[in-house]
């Protein structure tokens, strides 16, 4: 339960918008009829919708999905805050889907705990080349150290972006400055206040997480 707790709490806009609605496979209904599969995806979808996740002090430190958020209620690890309009079905009970859930023990979360990868970078960047503009799918992205390593360029928040494959052909071993390319925006370590923004970027429809992220 401990590593469960951890896990779930322990990232700041680990949860992936593109990830959101994916597609349920057929397993989960061999036989079924086209209206039977249509409510199953529509409720599998409704599982990966995202939660805002509070820590005991109501500050905003995560999103999870919804499937997620349940089993931490379940559990009684966390409460609904604000609730959705919608509900899934157990056997024997309707249960309101939640938007907002808070912890009920404080979690202490260290300013600088994210860890520099990839996945974290295109998360910063927002999946987006930063030299062309464009958003790519992540398998579309490849990491640019924007002063090259056989400059002496270290890999680090400062020194790595998101890239498409066609900037990064087309810089090739150079600086930006010598490939003609110009940064969208000086790469910066991963700060609460970037997860902030993912926050309110993910939860933009969402009026009821409006008060907890400040917009
Ligand atoms: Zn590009």
């Amino acid at each position: 339960m401990g590593a469960n707790r951890q896990k779930s709490v322990d990232f700041r806009g680990r949860y992936i918008p593109e990830a959101a609605g994916a597609a349920v496979s057929g397993a989960e209904d061999p036989v079924g009829s086209r209206t039977h599969n249509l409510i199953l995806r529509r409720r599998a979808s409704l599982m990966q919708e995202p939660v805002l996740v509070l820590n005991a002090t109501y500050e905003p430190i995560n999103v999870t999905a919804v499937r997620r958020a349940m089993v931490l209620m379940l559990k009684g690890v966390a409460q609904a805050e604000e609730l959705h309009n919608s509900e899934v079905h157990s056997a024997s009970h309707a249960h309101r889907v939640p938007s907002v859930i808070r912890l009920l023990a404080y979690r202490h979360i260290p300013q600088q705990s994210r860890a520099l990868s990839r996945k974290n970078i295109l998360l910063r960047d927002r999946n987006t080349c930063q030299f062309c503009g464009d958003v790519f799918p992540s398998s579309e992205l490849t990491l640019d150290h924007v002063v090259p390593r056989s400059r002496g360029g270290r890999s680090s928040w400062e020194n790595l972006v998101a890239c498409c494959y066609r900037c990064n052909n087309g810089k090739g071993d150079r600086t930006p400055e010598e490939a003609g390319l110009k940064l969208a925006r000086r790469p910066r370590p991963f700060t609460l206040h970037t997860s902030r923004q993912l926050m309110r970027l993910i939860g933009h429809r969402d009026e009821r997480w409006r008060k907890y992220l400040f917009y």
